[in-house]
């Protein structure tokens, strides 16, 4: 006997990708769940910059005027910190955004993912938190969601959800029994995210540089509240070699947290100068490796979204666009389909075709720039090229996304 969905849609994740989701689908009358692992307010790796392209999307979900009220100064300048090098040049502001949200600016996503999160609450969307999604299984023509409280036993009783549209919005760094999870790798060259708050920086308040160091590269930021953000990533085999040598030096143990900052701080000066008298606020956060590259958007009947579909290298500073934008695109498509399994797939199709337009391009750019960086001599030859023609970095940003709206937004079925 067929058993009667509990939901019209199941997303599985409420960071930004899957609470644009499930509020725009809310919003169009949907029955949606969310499925999110974690009690929120939480912090993430995450350098927690978005773009001013974002605004208008921002205001759709209604959360415009508290991101506005609790984020950050705008970034006006964007630079480069490599070695003692220290370059800046103007960041472009959106292109269709009014004169006051020209510039983008960092929230904390303890604050950020929340504001959201209950704005999909508020919408009408059920949250199953904290709950993790533990299995997908198929279910006549839809699809059931097997969930467990976060924390619970093995044994404990498993809650069946049951729609005929999954969302997977789990992000894409942590491998699981989910067929749209991705799976477990292991390699010397895997890239180990890492970020930390601070206080009392001096970095200015309109800068948002780019850091290089050997084998890794970064971000600082002024966010809300007079918090820093700082983010990295390096690689697997020279973190390693990094806590070997600075444990053999200090004569004990030396986490992967602490080698990271001393190496930050030890081969980048503006890095080490706009730290020198700040503050840690909180732990460090560890996070990966980090899955860039560009994915499908519809696999298996689950619908993908944020960075399970496809991921930047945050070299760019790019994943919330892309995960806001494509939760709102598929919101979109899902919205037009008139029902069934050829709709869904017909949906599929749009919806992974107007993912690539909009998103190819800054996944392509960042793979670029993060191989330069990342590369054997690429840093200095990266540094040259900067110290040269400053604007490169201003080009960089308008070619990583940093001025493309998503398209439709004016023209939308959704209400504000
Ligand atoms: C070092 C670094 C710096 C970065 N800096 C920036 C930046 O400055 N600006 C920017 O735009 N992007 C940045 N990014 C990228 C950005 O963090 C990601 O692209 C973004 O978080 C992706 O959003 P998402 O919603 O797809 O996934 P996530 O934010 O990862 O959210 C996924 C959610 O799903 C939940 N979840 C996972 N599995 C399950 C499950 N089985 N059941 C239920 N819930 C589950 C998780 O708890 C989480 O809340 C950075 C990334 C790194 C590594």
């Amino acid at each position: 006997m067929k058993r009667p969905s509990t939901h019209d849609a199941i997303v599985i994740g409420g960071g930004p990708a899957g609470a644009s989701a499930a509020l725009a689908l809310a919003r169009r009358g949907w029955a949606v769940a969310i499925v999110e692992k974690n009690v929120f307010p939480r912090r993430k790796v995450c350098g927690e910059y978005i773009s001013a392209s974002n605004l208008a999307l921002l205001d759709r979900l209604g959360i415009g005027d508290a991101w506005r009220a609790e984020a950050g100064p705008e970034i006006r300048r964007v630079g480069l910190f490599s070695g003692d090098t220290t370059i800046e040049a103007p960041m472009p502001g959106a292109r269709s955004g009014p004169a006051r949200d020209g510039f983008g600016r960092a929230l904390g996503r303890d604050i950020l993912d929340t504001l959201l999160l209950d704005a999909a609450c508020s919408a009408g969307a059920e949250v199953f938190q904290p709950c993790r999604a533990v299995a997908i299984e198929r279910d006549g023509d839809g699809q059931a969601v097997r969930i467990q409280p976060t924390g619970g036993k093995a044994g404990d009783e498993a809650t069946i959800l049951r729609a005929p549209v999954v969302v997977a919005a789990h992000g894409s760094w942590e491998p699981g029994p989910l067929p749209s999870q991705l799976g477990k790798v292991n390699r010397h060259s895997d890239l180990l995210g890492f970020k930390a708050h601070f206080t009392n920086s001096s970095l200015p308040s309109d800068l948002m540089p780019l850091l290089t160091f050997p084998g890794g590269y970064g971000g600082m930021v002024l966010a809300d509240h007079g918090r820093m953000s700082v983010s990295c990533c390096i690689r697997r085999d020279r973190l390693a070699r990094l806590r070997g040598s600075l444990a053999a030096e200090r004569g004990g143990h030396v986490s992967a947290a602490e080698a990271v900052g001393h190496h930050i701080m030890a081969t980048c000066r503006g890095a080490r100068d706009a730290l020198e008298q700040a503050r840690l606020d909180g732990p460090w956060l560890a996070a990966g490796p980090i899955r860039p590259g560009i994915r499908a958007g519809y696999e298996k009947g689950i619908f993908r979204v944020g960075n399970v579909a496809g991921e930047s290298h945050p070299i760019i500073a790019e994943g919330i666009s892309m995960a806001l934008q494509s939760g709102w695109l598929l919101a979109e498509e899902l919205g037009r389909v008139a029902g069934g399994k050829a709709g869904r797939e017909a949906a599929g199709r749009r919806y992974e075709a107007a993912w690539r337009g909009l998103f190819s391009t800054r996944v392509l750019a960042a793979e670029a720039i993060a191989r330069m960086a990342l590369g054997p001599g690429g840093a200095a030859l990266m540094e040259a090229v900067v110290r040269n023609f400053p604007r490169t970095l201003t080009l960089g940003a308008r070619l990583s996304g940093k001025t493309k709206t998503v398209p439709g937004l004016a023209v939308s079925g959704l209400a504000r």
